[in-house]
């Protein structure tokens, strides 16, 4: 199920789109074929677009001790996956500084944040692993996809919102002026027409929280599952650590705005996630 589930989305929303856009056309292929065209260009300029605003520069290009440190890090982290696969996969690496301790998986590449390489290096492939199951699981495709959409929507609520608002202020106007004055019917015409717009805001800010709600709850279940790949690939205790270590365990209780929008979940429930599938893999081992 997780294997499958961005590819899934991600061609259900494409198709989606396509329709929608074959269908508002009045059955127009070619409008059909410019957004499902559209749509992928955009994702695939996502890649390029992530690194330069990343200022990410690939393996070959930065220091030789940074190229070994992230390098063998690397190959004994796709030494496992190759195992567990079954086939070789050989994503390609890129190094940027942001002053993080981040790293992404974006298209065919991984991004690794420079202060990354000086942790210890269980940590080191414990990230590495956790970016493997998004790469492998095409998680950067279904998020540009989803981003794509909720984007826009928004714009195309936004213009609708404007249309729809400025259209009820001219037809009112027009009807109120064959019994007022002109200036007492742009007067109530424009009350109306900041109440439709107003209405229509109030529509697009439920719309959106009800798509980031949904956004969100699809990214936790990648960001869950590739931290469950990290621990079947034997670095379930270095994740912790990680996790522990980089100041992000946070204790305190979430809101419930907080469980409803955040693309992660929250440390201390990772850690406790980690802390299960590593007894589980445990027992496995003993029986
Ligand atoms: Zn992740």
């Amino acid at each position: 199920m997780r294997r499958y589930l961005s590819t899934i989305i991600s061609f259900a929303i494409l198709a989606f789109d396509t329709y929608w856009a074959y269908d508002i056309s009045g059955g127009s292929i070619m409008w059909a074929a410019i957004v499902c065209f559209g749509i992928i260009a955009m994702i695939f300029a996502k890649v390029p677009m992530c690194c330069f605003g990343l200022g990410a520069v690939p393996i070959d290009n930065v220091p030789a001790d940074e190229q070994t440190l992230l390098q063998s890090a690397m190959d004994e982290v796709l030494q496992r996956v190759q195992q567990k696969e079954g086939k070789a996969v050989k994503p390609k690496l890129y190094i940027c500084d942001n002053g993080t301790q981040n790293a992404y998986s974006v298209g065919g590449r991984i991004i690794v944040e420079r202060s990354l390489l000086w942790l210890d290096r269980g940590q080191l492939k414990a990230i590495l692993a956790h970016e493997m199951s998004h790469f492998i699981c095409a998680d950067s495709m279904c998020t540009a996809i989803i981003e794509l959409n909720i984007f826009l929507i928004s714009i195309g609520m936004i213009i609708l919102n404007v249309s729809i608002g400025l259209f009820a202020f001219l037809i009112i106007a027009i009807i109120l002026s064959m019994l007022f004055s002109t200036w007492i019917s742009i007067y109530i015409a424009s009350l109306f027409g900041k109440f439709i717009k107003w209405m229509g805001e109030l529509t697009i800010r439920i719309s959106l929280f009800v798509h980031r709600a949904l956004a969100s709850l699809i990214y936790r279940y990648m960001e869950t599952g590739a931290d469950i790949y990290s621990v079947e690939l034997g670095y379930g205790y270095s994740l912790m650590r990680y996790l522990r270590n980089n100041g992000q365990i946070n204790t305190e209780r979430q809101s419930a705005l907080q469980l409803l929008l955040d693309d992660h979940p929250a440390p201390y429930k990772r850690i406790a996630l980690i802390e299960k599938k590593m007894n589980e893999q445990n027992s496995i081992t003993q029986f």
